[in-house]
C-alpha cells in the first residue's frame, strides 16, 4: 500500500532552508501553496523557521506522526538521514538527491546501502535522483515534488520515469483546464518499482485513466501481470522513450536482428492490454477524452459540421485511424431532413450549414446519437458571429448528456470564446482545437473499447497434450546450454516435432552407405542440405540441393556436397520435398527479465525490406495469435488475392500456438527461427520446412 506516498499523513522536508532556489524551499512552498491538508515539518540542524514553519533540529524532535519525507541533502549525509528517518518511524522517503547509480559503481554501492538501511526500518525509498510524488485529491493536496505546475485536481494520474516528460504531461493538462489525479517521476527505480505505482494508481477509486512513460523496463515481466489487471477497467496509455534500434547485436537470425526495444514494448503493451503512443499529444488528447467519457462501443463514427472543409479532413484522419463512416437509418435521414435547412447535407458528416442555430445542431446531435449504426460522434462548430453560439453550446451538451456514447466537439475560434470551451469542457465534454483531434482521440477511444472487449482464451498447454514433450526437449537441449550454439537440423526439427509443430519427414546422413534408409524413410522428391553450425545460410553456401526426383539425382547432389564441404564437421540430411506453399517466418526470441518473444511475419523481402512483422510476448491463446497474424500489413495475401485460395489461418494459429508455447517453456531457446514455414489453403496443415535455433 503506498498510503504513505499518496495520503501521508504528515511531512518532513530534510534539507529544507530559506534560500528560495534550494529543493528544500520549493517542496515546503509547494506543499503550502497547494493547502496540504497535513502537517509540514521542515528539518534543518540549525533550527529556527522556514517560510512560515517551525523547522526542527532533527525529525526525531518531532512528536507527530510523519509519514513521508522528501530529501534533498547531499548523497553523503543520506545513511544518518535514513537511519534518523527509520527510528521515527517513516514510511516513504522520497530522495531528490542525486549521486547514485547514475554516477558509477560508488553510487550504485551507495543506492543499495540506502535501500538496505531503509528496509531494516520497514520503510521504503522513491528515487533516488527523482522529481516526487503528488495527489490533487483535495481531501489531500499533496505537492511533494519541486516542480512547477499548479495542481489542479482530475481524473488521470501519470506516471513516468524522466521528469521533463512527467512535468510535459501535467503542464499540459493543467494548461487545457483538466488537472491531474496522482503524479509521480520515479528516477532511478532503487527500491520502489513503477509496477508497484501502477498497482495503486490501478486501485485508486479517483483515477479514471493513467498516462504512462517509461525509459526502460526494470522488471518488464512484473510490468506486464500488473497492467494486464488493471486495463480491462482503466485505460492505460504509455510512451516509451527511445526507439533506436540494438543493431549492434550481431545476431544471425531474423527473429534476432528483428527483436529490440522497440518491439518488445509494442509485445508488452499489447500482451497487457496498454494502448501504446509515440507522440507526447496523441497520448494526452487521447487521456482527455477517457477521462471524460466512455469508451464507444464500435468503430463507426457520425460527423456533424457547420463547414465544409475541416469536415473532409475530420473524414480522412477517421479512416486513416481506422474508424469507419455511419450510414444513416431512413428514419434518422428523414428526422434530419425535417430539422434542418434545406440547404443542409444529410450524408456524413451531416453540415448543418453556417448558419444553424441551436435547435438545428441540437437536432442533427440527437439524431446521430439516437442512431443504432453510430458508436460515436464527432461535433464540429466554428463560432460563427452571426449565431448565438451560447445557446448552440447549451444545446450541445444537452443533446450529449443524454446519450452515453462518446461525443467530442472540435471548436475553430479565438480566445474570446474561451469562456465557451471552458463550459464545455466543464460539462465533461473533450473539446480540441483541430478536426484531426478530435478524430485522433475518438479513435483512441474506440482502440480502448476494443481492448476492453477483447476476450483472449488462455494459452493451451499444448505440451501437456503430448506427454513426453517437456522431457524430450529439455534432453535435447541439456548437453547445449550456455552454450550459444545452434542445434543440428536434426535435433532442431526433434524439438518441433515434440511440441507438435509440423515439419517434412528428414533423415540425417553422415555418409553415403546412409542414404538408403533415408530414402526409405523420406521419400522422393527430395531435398538435401547441409548440416552445421557453421553453415548459417545454406543455400547460399551450396547447401541445399532442392527437387531430387529419384536416387541417381540424390546420389550426385550428395557426391557434390561432400566434395563442397569436404574437410568440414558437416553432417547432411534429407528431406521430404514439399510443394511450395505461402512462404511466412515464424521465430522466437528470449528476452531477459520479460519472456520469449513470439514474431510473425510474411518470409522473404517482407521480413527483410518491409520489417512488416508481428511481435507477441509468449505464450499465446488462439484468439491472441489471431490477432497478431492479422497485425502485419501483408495479411490480405493470407486471405487470398486475385482468386487465390486464402491460407488455412486456423491451422497457422495452431503452428503460432505450439511455438509459443515452447518458447515460453524454454528460455533457454535464445532465438528460433522457421524460415521458411509453407502455409497452404483449408485441408492441408502448414510445414516448417527450415529451423536454426541457438540455445543461450
Ligand atoms: P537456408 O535458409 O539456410 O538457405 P532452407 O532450408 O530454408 O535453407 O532452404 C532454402 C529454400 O529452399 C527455402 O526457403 C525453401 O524455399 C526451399 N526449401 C527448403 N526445404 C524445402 C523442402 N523440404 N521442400 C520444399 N522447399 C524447400
Ligand atoms: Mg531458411
Amino acid at each position: 500500500m503506498l498510503d504513505g506516498l499518496f495520503r501521508p499523513r504528515g511531512i518532513g522536508v530534510i534539507g529544507a532552508s530559506n534560500n528560495p532556489y534550494s529543493i528544500g524551499y520549493i517542496v515546503i512552498r509547494n506543499l503550502q501553496e497547494h493547502g496540504y491538508k497535513g502537517p509540514i515539518f521542515p528539518i534543518n540542524p540549525k533550527g529556527g523557521h522556514i517560510r512560515c514553519f517551525k523547522a526542527f533540529k532533527s525529525i526525531l524532535d518531532v512528536d507527530d506522526p510523519i509519514d513521508l519525507v522528501n530529501i534533498s541533502v547531499a548523497a553523503k549525509l543520506i545513511p544518518q538521514v535514513i537511519e534518523d528517518c527509520g527510528k521515527k518511524g517513516v514510511k516513504f522517503c522520497i530522495v531528490h538527491s542525486a549521486g547514485f547509480k547514475e554516477v558509477g559503481p560508488e553510487g550504485i554501492k551507495r543506492e543499495q546501502e540506502m535501500v538496505a538501511l531503509a528496509h531494516e526500518y520497514g520503510m521504503r525509498i522513491f528515487g533516488p535522483n527523482s522529481q516526487g510524488a503528488q495527489n490533487a485529491d483535495p481531501e489531500i493536496s499533496s505537492y511533494a515534488n519541486f516542480t512547477f505546475v499548479p495542481m489542479r485536481p482530475g481524473n488521470i494520474s501519470i506516471v513516468a520515469q524522466g521528469g521533463g516528460m512527467g512535468e510535459m504531461l501535467k503542464l499540459h493538462l493543467y494548461k487545457v483546464g483538466i488537472g491531474h489525479r496522482l503524479y509521480c517521476s520515479y528516477g532511478n527505480e532503487s527500491d520502489l518499482t513503477m509496477p508497484e505505482i501502477l498497482e495503486y494508481y490501478g486501485q485508486d477509486p479517483g483515477t479514471r485513466v493513467i498516462m504512462m512513460q517509461t525509459e526502460s523496463f526494470k522488471d518488464p515481466a512484473a510490468f506486464v501481470r500488473v497492467a494486464a489487471q488493471i486495463t480491462p477497467h482503466k485505460p492505460i496509455l504509455a510512451i516509451k522513450a527511445g526507439r533506436t534500434r540494438e543493431g549492434s547485436v550481431a545476431v544471425a537470425s531474423h527473429t534476432g536482428t528483428l527483436v529490440d526495444q522497440v518491439a518488445m514494448a509494442r509485445a508488452m503493451y499489447r500482451k497487457a492490454g496498454v494502448v501504446q503512443y509515440y507522440n507526447t499529444d496523441d497520448m494526452i488528447r487521447a487521456a482527455i477524452a477517457l477521462g471524460c467519457q466512455e469508451p464507444p462501443p464500435g468503430r463507426r463514427i457520425g460527423m456533424i459540421t457547420n463547414t465544409g472543409g475541416p469536415g473532409i479532413q475530420a473524414v480522412d484522419e477517421s479512416v486513416d485511424r481506422g474508424l469507419t463512416l455511419a450510414t444513416w437509418s431512413p428514419a434518422g435521414k428523414q428526422r434530419l431532413k425535417e430539422s434542418l435547412y434545406a440547404e443542409a447535407s444529410l450524408g456524413n458528416p451531416v453540415d448543418v450549414v453556417a448558419t444553424a442555430n441551436a435547435d438545428h445542431y441540437f437536432a442533427a446531435v440527437d439524431t446521430l446519437l439516437r442512431e443504432e449504426s453510430v458508436d460515436m460522434v464527432l461535433v464540429f462548430f466554428v463560432t460563427a458571429p452571426f449565431t448565438d453560439t451560447a445557446a448552440i453550446a447549451r444545446r450541445l451538451k444537452e443533446a450529449i448528456a443524454a446519450s452515453n456514447k462518446p461525443t467530442v466537439i472540435v471548436i475553430e475560434t479565438f480566445e474570446k470564446y474561451q469562456a465557451l470551451i471552458d463550459d464545455l469542457r466543464g460539462a465533461g465534454i473533450p473539446v480540441y482545437e483541430f478536426a484531426e483531434d478530435g478524430a485522433r482521440a475518438l479513435a483512441a477511444m474506440a482502440n480502448y473499447g476494443e481492448i476492453r472487449r477483447r476476450q483472449w482464451d488462455a494459452p493451451p498447454d499444448v505440451a501437456a497434450e503430448l506427454v513426453t514433450a517437456r522431457a524430450r526437449v529439455a534432453q535435447i537441449l541439456a548437453p547445449h546450454l550456455g552454450t550459444g550454439r545452434y542445434l543440428s537440423q536434426a535435433e532442431a526439427f526433434d524439438v518441433l516435432a515434440a511440441y507438435g509443430i509440423p515439419a517434412p519427414r528428414l533423415q540425417q546422413v553422415a555418409s553415403a552407405a546412409d542414404l538408403d534408409s533415408a530414402t526409405a524413410a523420406v521419400g522422393f522428391p527430395c531435398v538435401l542440405k547441409v548440416d552445421s553450425a557453421e553453415v548459417v545460410h545454406k543455400s547460399d553456401e551450396g547447401g541445399v540441393a532442392l527437387g531430387l526426383a529419384d536416387r541417381k539425382a540424390l546420389d550426385a547432389a550428395f557426391a557434390a556436397m561432400r566434395d563442397r564441404f569436404a574437410g568440414t564437421a558437416a553432417t547432411f540430411v534429407v528431406q521430404e520435398q514439399r510443394p511450395k506453399g505461402r512462404e511466412l517466418i515464424v521465430g522466437v526470441k528470449a528476452c531477459p527479465g520479460l519472456g520469449s518473444l513470439v514474431m510473425f511475419g510474411l518470409g522473404g523481402v517482407f521480413v527483410e525490406v518491409m520489417r512488416d512483422v508481428a511481435f507477441a510476448l509468449a505464450p499465446l491463446g488462439r484468439a491472441e495469435a489471431r490477432a497478431m497474424m492479422r497485425e502485419i500489413k501483408g495479411f490480405p495475401l493470407l486471405e487470398g488475392v486475385r482468386g487465390e485460395a486464402p491460407v488455412d489461418l486456423a491451422a497457422l494459429e495452431d503452428v503460432l500456438v505450439r511455438v509459443a508455447r515452447l518458447g515460453a517453456d524454454f528460455p533457454a531457446i535464445a532465438e528460433m527461427d522457421l524460415n521458411p514455414v509453407f502455409a497452404y489453403p483449408a485441408g492441408t496443415a502448414p510445414v516448417a520446412v527450415d529451423v536454426r535455433l541457438k540455445v543461450g
